[in-house]
């Protein structure tokens, strides 16, 4: 009898956290108001690519798409966002279609999307007034960052020079340092990443601030970071799940 051959299981990686669908959120439109296709090219040269969007969706997701579908492209049906990236915008595509980011997971269940990319649909969605992605952004980065358990330190900068003060992004970033990096590639050369790291001073600023925050509480969670001891560790998913809408999402005004 031949022996069955043994299959090749695919590298096991950590579950996709759960997180609960925001209570906030606009509701999706109702698709009688969705009007006609518009097409937008997206990027330049070789990296262009077409969409085709309903108008209605692009315009109840996105106030700049509201205030441009208005004023300018309503006749032709046509837009070029030549400076954007077409990832970005597949991004933003497969959300207003499906209210996911992504169309599915890859083959070991991991996360489709890389972190720049994450923080570019964050920007985008706050350059273009889409509250919504902006949130969808930032739950798909916090379940990217508890299943690689990794702090992704390396695109800091760009981070802080394109988003303000007080930025969701910057906000997530901060805390998840806080609970769970100690920065031993500060002080132990050793420790450093290949990649030469570069933290922007407002980044070391605003983390002073939240540990000044802290007071006599301790760090929240020391998250994850089990102790010599065997001391209580708290699992930092169930730690920041409760506080993930309250804390970083901007919700938009409900309709008057
Ligand atoms: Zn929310």
């Amino acid at each position: 009898m031949a022996t069955p051959e043994k299959k090749e299981e695919p590298p096991k990686v950590k579950p996709l956290l759960e997180l609960a669908k925001c209570s906030k959120a606009t509701p999706p439109p109702n698709p009688e108001d969705y009007g006609p296709i518009i097409t937008v090219t997206v990027g330049n040269w070789s990296s262009k690519r077409e969409f085709h969007v309903y108008e209605g969706l692009l315009s109840h997701y996105s106030s700049y798409f509201k205030a441009a579908v208005k004023d300018c492209w309503g006749n032709s049906k046509t837009v070029e966002l030549k400076d954007d990236n077409p990832e970005v915008f597949q991004a933003f595509f497969h959300w207003v279609y499906t209210g996911k980011l992504y169309f599915a997971l890859d083959a070991s269940g991991e996360v489709p999307l890389h972190f720049p990319l994450i923080y570019e649909i964050y920007i985008f969605g706050d350059a273009r007034g889409a509250l919504d992605l902006c949130n969808a952004a930032i739950d798909l980065l916090i379940q990217k960052m508890n299943q690689e358990w990794a702090f992704p330190q390396l695109h800091l900068s760009y981070i802080y020079e394109n988003t303000l003060t007080g930025s969701a992004l910057r906000k997530v970033l901060v805390d998840f340092a806080i609970d769970t990096f100690r920065f031993t590639d500060l002080v132990d050369p050793s420790q450093r990443a290949k990649e030469m790291v570069s933290y922007p001073h407002e980044f070391f600023a605003e983390l002073v601030v939240a540990f000044m925050a802290l007071e006599a509480e301790p760090i929240p969670s020391c998250v994850g970071y089990a102790t010599p001891s065997g001391g209580k560790t708290l699992d930092w998913a169930s730690f920041i799940k409760p506080l993930i809408c309250s804390r970083y999402h901007d919700h938009p005004a409900p309709p008057a």
